[in-house]
């Protein structure tokens, strides 16, 4: 539903949207909640849909406002100013404009950043850890405060994956790619952490994610490169040169030289076979949401429970996830996958990833055989690089 006609009158603007019913509240831009006049209703076929009280949009931005910062939790207000955004665009933008010195410091970042900022971080690693079924911990980050706690001190709270999103290059090119001149404390931390995992025998798969502008061969020649790829592994680096449209807030002018923007596939391609996120993994947000898929559905539109409310395994098995799966293949698609460029079918994923999932599924069933199993391969690579 993208198609409208927007005519101005003396008397106020008049919006003709194509199709009316209820796939209307489903589009932000379209969506006024409350703000719909009872003879909206009637004639758009919603009644009955929204609560039956109708607020001007002062009233509404009002008690959304004191809604969302009631909750003294930065992270809990992020969320709710993300999912305002997500169902009604204009309230949310009034509400932006009205309490801009409040909304704008929770909207961006740091409020929404690198885990690290977290000071209570590895408290919580460690807590999850000691749990008896959590066997695997990944910790994305871009490295500026690896040094933040200690090298050995992150490297032995638990996690077992650590995935490290920057650039190596020149230092021209990394204030280029993230506007601040962190490159010589990004590169020792790389190295510096890199090293002691080795020496500690490899306790986290160390994994390197590099943002590049025009051919990465060039890249590859660079001293550091070469660094890492010895410490960790060439087969642990890959190179980012595509990038998400986030639902087309990216475009190819905001992508570095030589990378592009990968094209989403089309809904009626996406429908035959659902997306292999909502059959993987749970993911549990501030405030006790819990979502589906934590690749890209950041602000838990594919809600499908509170683990407040019921247990992660009644919400794995539960009726809403099921109930995503099913409208999947009738269309009905939630609107973060729509465009979502990240869609693999379920189909795909369990072909490619056999021996992952059997793997997996080993690791659940006897955790000290698969602990016994991850030692040994670390052991292995040891040896191998220090044969090297
Ligand atoms: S289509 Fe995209 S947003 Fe939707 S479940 Fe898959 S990866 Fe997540």
């Amino acid at each position: 539903m993208e198609n409208f006609d927007l005519e101005r009158s003396p008397d106020g603007d008049l919006l003709r949207v194509a199709k009316p019913g209820p796939d209307l509240l489903r589009y932000p831009l379209y969506n006024k909640g409350t703000g719909f006049t009872h003879a909206e209703r009637r004639k758009l076929g919603i009644e009955g849909l929204l609560p039956a009280e109708y607020n001007d949009i002062d009233t509404q931005a009002e008690r959304i406002f004191k809604s969302i910062f009631y909750n003294r939790d930065d992270v809990g207000r992020n969320i709710g100013l993300a999912m305002l955004q997500d169902r009604n665009e204009v309230l949310f933008y009034k509400l932006l404009s009205q309490h801009i010195e409040e909304v704008m410091p929770i909207v961006y970042t740091p409020t929404v950043g690198d885990p690290l900022v977290d000071k209570n971080l590895l408290r919580k690693i460690r807590f999850a850890a000691s749990l008896p079924n959590i066997h695997t911990q990944f910790l994305f980050t871009n490295g500026i405060l690896l040094d933040r706690f200690g090298y050995d001190e992150i490297l032995t709270s638990g996690i077992t994956r650590l995935a490290l999103s920057t650039y190596v290059g020149t230092r021209d090119g990394y204030k280029r790619f993230y506007g601040t001149d962190k490159y010589d404390k990004v590169v020792a931390n790389l190295l510096g952490i890199c090293r002691r995992n080795r020496e500690l025998g490899s306790p986290v798969n160390i994994t390197l994610h590099l943002r590049v502008s025009r051919d990465e061969g060039q890249w590859r020649e660079t001293d550091t490169f070469k660094a890492l790829a010895e410490l960790i592994g060439e087969e642990n680096i890959d190179f980012l040169t595509s990038y998400d449209a986030w639902s087309g807030m990216i475009g190819g002018d905001d992508v570095p030289e030589g990378c592009s923007i990968v094209e989403p596939i089309p809904i009626e391609e996406k429908q035959k076979v659902p997306c292999f996120e909502l059959y993987r993994r749970l993911h549990v947000l501030s405030d006790g949401n819990v979502g589906a898929c934590v690749c890209m559905d950041m602000e838990g539109e594919i809600n499908v429970g509170n683990v407040n409310e019921q247990s992660l395994l009644e919400i794995w098995r539960g009726e809403k996830l099921k109930n995503y799966r099913r409208e999947w293949v009738k269309g009905n698609l939630p609107q973060v996958c729509q465009k979502c460029t990240r869609y693999t079918p379920l189909t795909e994923f369990i072909e490619e990833s056999r021996t992952r999932i059997l793997t997996d599924y080993i690791g659940r069933s006897f955790p000290r055989l698969f602990k016994w199993v991850l030692e040994f391969q670390a052991r292995r690579r040891a040896e191998n690089l220090d044969s090297f």
